[in-house]
């Protein structure tokens, strides 16, 4: 029986490594937090999930809340006037049930109440867990005892030994300084063009200052809304810092909305935390790696999901890109039967995954810059054409689908000039 050692209960280890247990290999998971420490810890994520990764959880078995939680119902952007706070352009969709379509499913389950569910269906299924804070060290021991080492480790240290890839890795510091707060009571989203809706996502931007965004989630205590801010580092979004105490905290995240997102601010007036753990401040500089490390023994391990392609939260891919990653590496390791899984393996396997993951990595990191051109008409001609908003949509989940319009205004103006009525002449000229 082939041997797989996972560094990191995440969602990208859990899910090959569930995966490959149901396939008959032999999977330990390494974590250096237990279940209950992970449970009772600091939130960790706003973790939107999308149609193709919530299929991948699917085929792996681990869609284990669909009886206790829907996905949303919907979702709208906003990009804001920076003189007085207006809403400059807006675009919303029906997801969902109340879309009646499969492919525009969104929601998100806290990783404090998924990982700990994972990691008891895997225990059920054979796997072991070790809990450990694995090193160097033990990476060579894990090595010796595998035929395949995975670092799936997040932020963690650990994924650092990998080497930056500085031709992949657009920027070398923080691009906003990062808040979450779960919270109760919020009151629900309007939109311009779906009405009033329960339960989604509103993603709003205020330019120069930063954006804010607020889903529905399933935490440990029930329902909640998540509010996640992007600050521009040292700007006036920047205050946000968990030693502050949670009071203090959720006073400050309120503060940023009344002054900058003052729509939003008005959904808040009766919210409270969930718990002291729903706060997270932080920041970190976006940054692709090479994926295969060389310990010292001459082994190889591999680095895989955020420990390799660490993107800003700002277009909530993280979590998706991890389950895409590790469907990749599951398919591979599938396909490789009793071959060695050397460093060509690795890489490659990394090759095929950037094939579809470059498109989202541009995505991510083009909106935490000037928009450029194409991507200004494709956001306006969002709010003026709800089939370009639908396309907008669809790339949240696949972003090769809208990759084009965001840095091609010949292919932006072709495809408005397509649903609508102008000329495609006359799109570029108008935004010259
Ligand atoms: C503020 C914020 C908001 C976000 N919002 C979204 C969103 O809306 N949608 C989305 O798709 N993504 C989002 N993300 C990103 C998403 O959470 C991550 O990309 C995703 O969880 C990465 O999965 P992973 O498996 O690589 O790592 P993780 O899920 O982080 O798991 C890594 C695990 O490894 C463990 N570990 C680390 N080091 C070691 C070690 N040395 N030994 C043993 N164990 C170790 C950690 O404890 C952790 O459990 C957000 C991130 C942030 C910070």
């Amino acid at each position: 029986m082939r041997k797989i050692t996972i560094v990191g209960a995440g969602q990208a280890g859990m899910l090959v490594g569930v995966g490959l247990i149901r396939k008959g290999y032999e999977v330990t998971v390494i974590s250096n937090q237990t279940p209950e420490e992970i449970r009772n810890g600091r939130v960790t994520s706003s973790q939107g999930m999308q149609a193709i990764p919530i299929q991948i959880e699917r085929e792996m078995g681990l869609r284990l809340w669909e009886d206790i939680y829907q996905p949303w119902d919907g979702a709208q952007f906003n990009i804001l006037n920076p003189q007085d706070n207006s809403t400059a352009l807006t675009f919303s969709k029906l997801l969902g049930a109340r879309n009646g379509a499969s492919d525009l499913v969104m929601e998100s389950i806290d990783q404090r109440v998924k990982m700990p569910g994972w990691i008891h269906r895997f225990e059920e299924l054979g796997g072991k867990m070790v809990y450990e804070d694995a090193d160097i060290a033990s990476l060579e021991r894990y090595s010796e005892e595998s035929d395949l080492v995975l670092v799936a480790s997040g932020k963690g240290d650990i994924g650092k030994l990998l080497k930056r890839d500085d031709e992949k890795s657009v920027f070398d510091k923080p691009m906003r300084a990062l808040g979450l707060a779960y919270v109760k009571g919020m009151t629900p989203m309007k939109t311009r063009d779906h009405g009033d809706i329960q339960r989604g996502l509103t993603w709003s931007a205020c330019p120069g200052v930063g954006e804010y965004f607020v889903c529905n989630a399933l935490t440990t205590s029930g329902e909640c809304d998540i509010m996640i801010f992007e600050g521009v580092p040292g700007g006036p979004m920047d205050i946000l810092d968990t030693r502050d105490g949670p009071e203090k905290y959720l006073e400050n995240c309120l503060k940023i909305l009344k002054e900058f997102f003052p729509e939003e601010y008005a959904r808040c007036q009766n919210v409270e935390l969930t718990d002291d753990m729903g706060i997270l401040s932080g920041r970190f500089p976006p940054t692709i790696r090479k994926p295969v490390l060389t310990l010292p023994n001459g082994k190889f391990a591999m680095g895989i999901a955020d420990a390799v392609c660490l993107n800003d939260p700002i277009t909530g891919q993280g979590a998706c890109n991890a389950a895409k990653f590790a469907k990749t590496v599951y398919d591979a390791v599938l396909k490789h039967g009793q071959d060695d899984f050397d460093d060509n393996w690795m890489q490659s396997t990394f090759d095929n995954y950037w094939e579809s993951a470059k498109y989202c990595v541009d995505f991510t990191n083009a909106m935490l810059v000037e928009p450029t051109q194409a991507m200004g008409m494709f956001l306006t001609a969002c709010d003026a054409n709800q089939k370009v908003a639908d396309i907008m949509f669809s790339g949240m989940d696949d972003a090769e689908r809208i990759h084009r319009y965001l840095f091609d205004e010949q292919e932006t103006a072709k495809l408005i000039a397509k649903l609508s009525a102008t000329p495609a002449e006359q799109l570029i000229a108008q935004s010259a």
